[in-house]
């Protein structure tokens, strides 16, 4: 099967899913957007009411900053992939807990799988918790860090630059520093 019709049927898999609790409440799934031959992925934490009820990812408010920091960081959104390790609305939007986490990452492990990409950029703790799992967030902020063959960008998430000017400038100087790498 090729790349594309797999990562289609995969989706419709993720759109039906019944893993965990979370369906019960969902308006849409949100499985990730972008195209399935990118270089890069971006991870967040979990689809929010907006996302919930469209179905993409980041077209919240999180979003229209995360498309600022995109820009300053000079990457066509069109052109990379994301997607956040949840794929459902924890309602009244908490932090997903361990076992939705646990439920949900078949479906991240195999769109990477599929996608194969050479760097992710790591939005916030629980994108980060996924693949290091030991490690403090705030020890590799700003930084890259290899593992597996893969490359990962480790900052904040935009909803916490949202809250707290700080974080924004950090977010904000961490994407700058990003564009020279890329
Ligand atoms: N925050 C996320 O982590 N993901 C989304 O899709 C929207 C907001």
């Amino acid at each position: 099967m090729n790349r594309v019709k797999e990562f289609r049927k995969l989706n419709q898999k993720i759109k039906n899913c019944r893993q965990c609790a979370l369906w019960k409440t969902r308006k849409n799934v949100v499985p990730g957007e972008g195209p399935v031959n990118t270089k890069i992925i971006i991870l967040g934490q979990a689809p929010g009411s907006k996302e919930n009820k469209i179905g993409k990812p980041f077209i919240g408010r999180a979003g229209q900053f995360l498309n600022q920091l995109l820009k300053i960081a000079k990457i066509d959104r069109k052109k990379v992939f994301i997607t956040s390790p949840i794929k459902c609305f924890p309602p009244k939007n908490r932090k997903p807990g361990k076992k939705e986490i646990v439920a949900c990452l078949s479906y991240l492990k195999k769109q990477i799988e599929i996608i194969n990409p050479k760097k992710f950029i790591l939005l916030g703790e629980v994108a980060f918790s996924v693949f290091f799992p030991k490690e403090k967030l705030k020890n590799f902020r700003g930084k890259w860090i290899e593992k597996d063959g893969k490359e990962f960008f480790i900052t904040y998430h935009p909803a916490a630059g949202l809250r707290f000017p700080k974080i924004k400038k950090i977010l904000e100087r961490d994407f700058k520093n990003f564009s020279k790498i890329l």
